[in-house]
C-alpha cells in the first residue's frame, strides 16, 4: 500500500470551469483574440513539463498518445480484459487527469510527487495491449522506458522538489546543491540578468574545469552576439574563479509556438495598447530578455477594464527550490457581460440601496464611488495550478512604479465552493439538493453586495491637514450616545489605523452588508429571482455563510492563536454572531459521521432569518461601521478579537471542531477547462464531462492539430536535457 499522501484518490473532485455563457456573449473579434492568445498560453505551459521532473514529458507524451488512439471509455474494455478492476482503471484516469491538471507528477500545491494508486506491473500490460501499442510499439516501448520506472519511484529524493540532494528539480541540472544556486544568483545579480526565464547547468568539461550554463528561454537559439539587438548578454564570463556561459534557445519549439499565436492575436486586440503589449511579449519570448516582458507587463497595468483580459509569462516562482525562477503560466479570462450588467444595475440602485444599511445617513459617503472590481472567468489557464485571483505583475519595481493589477477570477471561485453531494459535509440531508441547486446563484447576489455595496459603502470621519472636518462634529455615536470624541487625523487611513486586523475586518464588514442586503426583494429582482425562488435564495446565501463559518476554522492555527485568511475568519465571526443571536436560530452539534469518526452539522431556521437573524447582524454590522467610520481602534479591536478567539469551551468546543473540519478536509479539485477552435473564420467553444475522462479527452482535443510535432519536440527536449539528471 502507497502512502495516501502520495496518490489522487478515486472519489477527487473535478469540476467543470464554466466560461460557455461569458464567452458566448463575446463579440467575433474578441472570441479571435481570446482563442489566440489561449493557444499561446497551452503551447507555453507545456513548459511546465520541462520545469518540473526529468520524467514528466515523457509522462505526458505517453498519455497523450495512448488516449489519441483509444478514448477513456474504449481504453476500459483493454484494461479489463488485462485484468484492471475498475478501481484500478479509475485510479490510472485520476492519475493521468493529475499530471494533465498539475503539467507534471508533482503537485503544484505542495509540491509533492503523486504516483499512479495500481500495480506498475498491470499499468505495463496496459501500455503493451493498448491500441498505441500496436500502432507504434517501439515509440510506446521507448517512452516506457524512459518514465515506466520514474513514475512509481518513491525514494527519498524522488518524493518532492528540492535542489541537490533534498529532491527533484529541473530548474537545476542534478549535480546542483545550494552553493552552486547562491553563486549563480551573485552572478546574475552581477550582470544585471533577471532569473525568471532561466534554468542553471552545472557541466564539467573535457578539462574538468566547471562551467556553469545559464539558459534563457527563448526561441532564438544563437549563442552569439545578434547585431542591433539592444538586449543581449549572452557570452562566457569569469566570475568568482568559474566559468559562466549565458546561452538562449531554451524550450524553443514551444516558445516559438507561443510567439505564432500571440502574433496571431494582434491582429484581434481591442487597442492599440494592447498591441504594443503583444508586441513586447513576444520580442521577449523571442529573444529571450525579460526587460521587454517588463515593457509588456506596463502595458498590460494601463489596459484597465479589458473585455479579454490575460498575462503570460515567467511568472511565479514558488517551485523553483531557490525560490528566483518562474513557472511558465498563462491566462485567458473574459468578462461576463451578462454579469457585469446585473452588477451595473447594482451600482446604478446605489443611491437608494445604501440608505437601507443600518447606519445613520451621516456615516454614509457623501457621494458613492463604485469600487474598481470585475468579475471575470477564466477561459484557459494554463500551467501547474489555478489560483481563484491573482495580483501582478511579480516586478517590484514596476509595482511600486506603474501599479499592479487584482483579477477576481469568478468561475473559480464559484467551483471552490460548489462541490458534489457525497461531499457536502456538515449540513442536514433535507439541506443538501437545495443548497447544491441555489449555490451558484446565491454566491452571485453575494459577490455583487460584497464588492459594490459592501467595499463602496460606509464613509471615514477625517480631519485634514488644516484641521477642517469632514463630518459635523455634532454629530452623536449611536453606540455611545455621545458626540463624536475619535476620527482619522491627517495622514492616517483605514489600513494604517486598523493595520493588523484591518483587512478581516473589511471582509467581515463587506460580507455583512451581502447578507442583510440580500433580504431585500428589488436587489434580489435585479439577478432575477421572485417568488418562492428568492426566498431560497437568501435562505442558501446565509447557510452558505455559516458553513463557511465552520469550514474557516481550517485556516486558524491553534499553535499561534492565529488566522492565515481574511474572508475565513470573517466568516467565522459571522458564524459566532449568528450563533449568539440564539433563539434556536443556528444550531451547531458535533456527532459522529456513519463512518464511525467526528462529524458535525450546521443548520439554520430559515423561519428566523428575516426577523433573528437579521437583527443581529444589523447590530453587529452597525457596530462594525461606526466603529471604523469613527477610527475607534479599541473598540473595533476588541469587539472583533473577541468573536475571533477559537477556544475549546462548551458548548461550541471549536478546536475539536477544527480537529473534525481537518479530518474531513476535501482533497484539492481538479478542473476541466473548455477548448476552442477556428472553424470556418469562427471560433467554436468545446465543453467537456466533468471527470477524469472528461479532462484527459479535453487535453487530447487541445493539442489534436499538431500532437505529433509536439510529441516529438517533447521528447527531443527532454532527451537533450536528460544527461544532466543523472550521476
Ligand atoms: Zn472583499
Amino acid at each position: 500500500m502507497v502512502d495516501s499522501q502520495y496518490i489522487l484518490p478515486n472519489d477527487i473532485g473535478i469540476s467543470l470551469l464554466d466560461c460557455r455563457e461569458a464567452f458566448q456573449l463575446l463579440s467575433k473579434e474578441e472570441k479571435l483574440y481570446a482563442h489566440y492568445v489561449s493557444r499561446a498560453c497551452w503551447y507555453g505551459g507545456l513548459v511546465v513539463l520541462l520545469q518540473t521532473s526529468p520524467e514528466s514529458p515523457s509522462i505526458f507524451v505517453l498519455l497523450q498518445k495512448f488516449f489519441k488512439a483509444q478514448s477513456p471509455w474504449e481504453l476500459q474494455e483493454t484494461a479489463t480484459a488485462v485484468g484492471l478492476t475498475p478501481e484500478e482503471y479509475q485510479a490510472f484516469l485520476v492519475y493521468a487527469a493529475g499530471v494533465y491538471c498539475n503539467m507534471g507528477n508533482y503537485k503544484s500545491f505542495g509540491d509533492t510527487k503523486f504516483v499512479p494508486n495500481l500495480p506498475q506491473e498491470k499499468l505495463k500490460e496496459l501500455v503493451w495491449q493498448s491500441r498505441a501499442f500496436e500502432k507504434n510499439p517501439e515509440e510506446m516501448e521507448r517512452l516506457w522506458q524512459a518514465c515506466g520506472n520514474l513514475m512509481f519511484s518513491l525514494d527519498n529524493r524522488q518524493k518532492q522538489l528540492g535542489l541537490g540532494t533534498k529532491g527533484i528539480t529541473t530548474y537545476f541540472s542534478g549535480n546542483c546543491d545550494l552553493k552552486d544556486a547562491e553563486l549563480a544568483q551573485r552572478f546574475l545579480d552581477f550582470k544585471g540578468i533577471s532569473a525568471y526565464n532561466t534554468r542553471l547547468f552545472k557541466i564539467v568539461d573535457d578539462d574538468g574545469k566547471t562551467v556553469y550554463e545559464v539558459r534563457l528561454a527563448s526561441v532564438i537559439m544563437d549563442d552569439a552576439l545578434s547585431q542591433g539587438e539592444p538586449f543581449n548578454s549572452c557570452g562566457t564570463y569569469e566570475f568568482e574563479g568559474f566559468k559562466f556561459k549565458v546561452t538562449r534557445g531554451d524550450h524553443s519549439p514551444l516558445m516559438k509556438k507561443v510567439v505564432e499565436n500571440l502574433e496571431k492575436a494582434k491582429s484581434y486586440a481591442a487597442t492599440a495598447n494592447v498591441e504594443k503589449m503583444l508586441e513586447h511579449y513576444t520580442r521577449s519570448f523571442s529573444t529571450g530578455s525579460i526587460d521587454a516582458h517588463k515593457e509588456g507587463s506596463k502595458h498590460w497595468i494601463r489596459d484597465e477594464g479589458p473585455i479579454v483580459e490575460s498575462y503570460i509569462g515567467f511568472i511565479e516562482s514558488y517551485r523553483d527550490p531557490y525560490g528566483s525562477r518562474g513557472e511558465f503560466e498563462g491566462f485567458v479570462a473574459v468578462v461576463n457581460k451578462d454579469m457585469s450588467a446585473k452588477f451595473a444595475q447594482l451600482v446604478a440602485s446605489a443611491e437608494h440601496l445604501l440608505p437601507q444599511l443600518p447606519w445613520p445617513k451621516h456615516f454614509e459617503k457623501d457621494r458613492f464611488l463604485k469600487p474598481d472590481f470585475t468579475s471575470l472567468d477564466v477561459l484557459t489557464f494554463a500551467g501547474s495550478g489555478i489560483p481563484a485571483g491573482i495580483n501582478i505583475p511579480n516586478y517590484d519595481d514596476i509595482r511600486q512604479t506603474v501599479g499592479f493589477k487584482n483579477v477576481s477570477l469568478g468561475n473559480v471561485l464559484a467551483v471552490a465552493y460548489s462541490t458534489q453531494r457525497e461531499k457536502l459535509t456538515f449540513l442536514e440531508e433535507e439541506d443538501k439538493d437545495l443548497y447544491i441547486k441555489w449555490k451558484s446563484p446565491s454566491f452571485e447576489v453575494q459577490v455583487g453586495l460584497h464588492e459594490l455595496l459592501g467595499h463602496g459603502s460606509g464613509k471615514l470621519f477625517v480631519q485634514d491637514n488644516k484641521g477642517k472636518f469632514n463630518f459635523d462634529t455634532s454629530l452623536v455615536n449611536p453606540e455611545t450616545g455621545e458626540t463624536i470624541n475619535s476620527w482619522y487625523k491627517h495622514g492616517e487611513t483605514w489600513d494604517s489605523k486598523f493595520s493588523t486586523i484591518a483587512s478581516t475586518y473589511e471582509e467581515c464588514r463587506a460580507e455583512c452588508v451581502g447578507l442583510y442586503l440580500c433580504l431585500n426583494q428589488d436587489i434580489l429582482k435585479i439577478f432575477g429571482h421572485e417568488g418562492t425562488d428568492a426566498d431560497d435564495v437568501i435562505y442558501v446565501n446565509w447557510l452558505t455563510m455559516v458553513r463557511a463559518g465552520v469550514l474557516g476554522l481550517e485556516f486558524y492555527t491553534p499553535e499561534n492563536q492565529k488566522w492565515r485568511q481574511a474572508h475565513m475568519q470573517a466568516r467565522f465571526v459571522i458564524l459566532r454572531v449568528l450563533l449568539e443571536a440564539g433563539q434556536g436560530f443556528v444550531t451547531l452539534r458535533q456527532t459522529t459521521g456513519t463512518d464511525g469518526k467526528p462529524d458535525a452539522i450546521i443548520s439554520l431556521d430559515r423561519s428566523k432569518i428575516a426577523t433573528v437573524g437579521k437583527t443581529a447582524i444589523e447590530t453587529f454590522l452597525r457596530k462594525l461601521q461606526v466603529y471604523k467610520t469613527t477610527a475607534d481602534l479599541d473598540s473595533g479591536r476588541a469587539l472583533y478579537a473577541r468573536y475571533s478567539q477559537v477556544t475549546d469551551s462548551e458548548p461550541e468546543r471549536f478546536l475539536t471542531l477544527r480537529e473534525t473540519v481537518l479530518l474531513r478536509k476535501e482533497a484539492r479539485k481538479m478542473f476541466v477547462q473548455a477548448n476552442t477552435r477556428i472553424e470556418g473564420g469562427d471560433v467554436q467553444f468545446q465543453n467537456y464531462e466533468a471527470s477524469a475522462a472528461g479532462l484527459i479527452q479535453s487535453f487530447v482535443e487541445r493539442f489534436s492539430e499538431d500532437s505529433e510535432e509536439l510529441d516529438l519536440c517533447l521528447q527531443d527536449l527532454c532527451h537533450s536535457d536528460s544527461k544532466h539528471w543523472v550521476f
